[in-house]
């Protein structure tokens, strides 16, 4: 099962991408952790990365597709895999679609978290991302047992630098201008499905079970 998350940042697609690969046992693949763990790594594509997400840019499409379409020829995703964060620009649903019908194979789900943007700017000021094993928390909706350490590795909590306020709004722009058109893309090829994002993390992962099957 080969599946796309597609929402504006901050509503929830890792939440939920991370439940599902734990469900159906396929791989979770977030190109925004891909890039993190270069940056915290010092590689030349961390350090190129992070001056377009500091300033709530995208990453150039030549950095993310290459990288991608090498991930998902991997052993691990021979089963399917989950994509979180990434198609972002039509040229990359395109290289994307290019690259795996060469291998016989097509996406089988485009999964939209549809979550207002006056919501976006709550979820993303209150989230809170582990320094040490990126996991991903809310002061509110998703707090952890004890405030500013991670449950599962008990390292610090952050504020990432681009849930800024003023980096969020700049991402929204982004979004609604370079990832939206997505939405027809993927509706075209009769594979889109909507789920109201707006529900709690549990009521949004059940949508999505119903969508993709048992
Ligand atoms: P994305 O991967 O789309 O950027 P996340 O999954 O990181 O978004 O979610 C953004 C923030 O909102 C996180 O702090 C997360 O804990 C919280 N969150 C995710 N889903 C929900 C939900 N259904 N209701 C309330 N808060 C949520
Ligand atoms: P995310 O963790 O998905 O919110 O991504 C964080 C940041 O990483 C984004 O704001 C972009 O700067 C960059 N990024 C992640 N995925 C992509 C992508 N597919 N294309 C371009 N930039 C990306």
């Amino acid at each position: 099962m080969k599946i796309i998350m597609l929402g504006a940042p901050g509503a929830g697609k890792g939440t939920q991408a991370k439940k599902i690969a734990g469900k159906y046992e396929i791989p979770h693949i977030s190109t925004g952790d891909i890039f993190r763990a270069n940056i915290k790594n010092g590689t030349e594509l961390g350090k190129k990365a992070k001056t377009y997400m500091d300033q709530g840019l995208l990453v150039p499409d030549e950095l993310v597709c290459d990288l991608v379409v090498d991930r998902v020829q991997q052993k691990d995703c021979e089963r399917g895999y989950i994509l979180d964060g990434f198609p972002r620009t039509i040229p990359q649903a395109e290289s994307l679609d290019k690259a795996l019908a060469e291998l016989g194979e097509s996406v089988d789900f485009a999964i939209n978290v549809e979550v207002p943007d006056e919501n976006i700017v709550n979820r993303m000021g209150g989230r809170r991302a582990c320094v040490g094993c990126g996991a991903t928390y809310h002061l509110a909706y998703a707090p952890t047992k004890t405030e500013g350490i991670c449950d599962t590795c008990g390292k610090e909590l952050i504020l990432r630098d681009d849930d800024k306020p003023e980096t969020v709004q700049k991402r929204l722009g982004v979004y609604h201008e370079q990832t939206q058109p997505l939405i027809a893309y993927y509706s075209k090829k009769g594979i889109l499905k909507d789920v109201d994002g707006t529900m709690d993390m549990e009521a949004v992962f059940q949508a999505i079970v119903k969508i993709l099957g048992a």
